[in-house]
């Protein structure tokens, strides 16, 4: 396949630039970025009018939750959890949450992201959703002990769902996630360590969230959050989502440990979480990333939503420039999320030998793009002015999942009507 007259978005010398480029893929990856590739009988993508970039990495998601959208407005996180959502996720059937896996993988799939990391329980049916839709996933079965479950259930259940993955499907990778550091006692949090070691997989886990999590956690713990997690996580890769409210002391701990954050600004606004200081979390040289959250927090999946609320809302914190701007806010979506999800070698880029993660939003003159017209920063624009509506076609490893606009691998308008029919509110 050949990509080709599209305006190529890249990674150069620390910068975000555009180039005209033709990009070629063989069996899955990127094999050429030049001027004019000659065709060879290779299927043409036009992208004229088009910026080709790496597919978005939602590093932060329960897609199921697509499920509650819309709901339990202006509740803080806890009154939220407890009293709302988890006493309805216990009634939640498998068919519900395949249903639910695929309505919101081809939600991602139409707003450009390309791979998602997923903490939900029944995690096989999500798999088998994103094996149905071709997507890139990092899944897992999440453990908590606070609540009265039984973690050795939970544990077995992790386990069985791991050990029965397909060796050969190399877009599913996985995680271990103990909920929170305010939901699992310390004998949680060590067995989710001794899984991460035997299984040589990273810990996803939600950290300081909200102004509540800071006391529960000492009071479950006897502890600060940051020496908690310290001391159960230390030299394991972490993806710690949210992030909002780390103090000084938290970012010195966290800059010591093989770690980073899945910034979640939407969710942040309407749990009213507050904002998470990215600007300083990346001077400090911690990796930071990007996430919507599932829908009941985060409102929708569409990262772009995510790329223009994250750079706005640092001018909400800072009153001078000295912020992060629209370049990093791309990179946070792409190459900074590959990182944190340890993907880096081959996803997030668009460079020869990577994997062809890679979507087509569409920047021609016409009346849908207005705000965007003149087009005089195509950077800026993306992620000031473009929402996921825009996204022409997606490709992931080289397997083309929309093409303008259009799905091949599921019936749309079938997966939208069961979702509507399920009503658990
Ligand atoms: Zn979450």
């Amino acid at each position: 396949m050949i990509i080709k007259n599209g305006k190529v978005l890249l990674f150069k010398n620390d910068d975000v630039v555009i180039e005209e480029k033709d990009v070629l893929i063989q069996e899955g990856k990127i094999t050429k970025i030049e001027d004019q590739i000659k065709a060879d009988g290779e299927e043409i993508i036009d992208a004229t009018d088009k910026i080709v970039m790496p597919g978005l990495i939602n590093t932060h998601t329960h897609i199921a939750m697509c499920l509650f959208r819309g709901t339990f407005e202006g509740c803080d996180l806890f009154t939220w959890l407890h009293k709302k959502i988890w006493p309805i996720e216990d009634k939640l059937t498998k068919e519900q949450i395949y249903d639910a896996s695929i309505f919101s993988m081809i939600e991602m799939i139409a707003t450009g992201t390309t791979c998602f990391n997923d903490q939900y329980f029944m995690p096989e049916e999500t798999r088998k959703a994103a094996e149905k839709m071709g997507m890139r996933a990092v899944l897992t079965r999440p453990l908590m002990d606070t609540d009265g479950s039984d973690l050795n259930v939970r544990i077995q259940e992790f386990r069985d769902f791991y050990e029965s993955r397909d060796e050969n499907n190399d877009l599913i990778t996985y995680s271990v996630a103990p909920h929170g550091l305010y939901t699992c006692s310390g004998n949680c949090l060590k067995k989710a360590r001794d899984l991460a070691v035997e299984y040589n997989l990273p810990i996803h886990v939600h950290f300081l969230e909200s102004i509540d999590e800071i006391n529960s956690i000492k009071e479950l713990h006897g502890e600060e959050a940051s020496k908690v997690l310290k001391k159960y996580f230390d030299g394991i890769h972490t993806i710690l989502a949210h992030g909002v409210k780390l103090n000084d002391q938290d970012i010195e701990v966290l800059k010591t440990m093989d770690c980073g954050i899945a910034h979640n600004p939407v969710s942040n606004l309407r749990l009213g979480c507050k904002i998470a200081d990215v600007t300083k979390y990346k001077k400090a040289g911690i990796t930071v990333a990007l996430g919507t959250d599932g829908a009941g927090s985060g409102n929708n999946l569409d990262m772009f939503e995510s790329l223009r609320t994250a750079c706005l809302m640092q001018g909400g914190i800072y009153e001078d420039a000295d912020r992060i701007t629209s370049r990093d806010v791309i990179k946070m979506a792409t190459i900074e999320g590959a990182k944190l999800l340890g993907l880096e070698d081959r996803i997030g880029s668009l460079e020869e030998g990577k994997d062809a993660d890679i979507i087509l939003v569409d920047i021609s003159s016409k009346l849908d793009h207005i705000s965007m017209l003149p087009n005089h920063d195509i950077i800026s624009n993306l992620v000031y002015n473009t929402s996921g509506r825009d996204v022409d076609t997606t490709i992931v490893k080289g397997k083309i999942l929309m093409k303008n606009r259009k799905f091949e691998q599921v019936d749309v308008n079938e997966a939208i009507k069961k979702v509507n029919q399920i009503n658990i509110i």
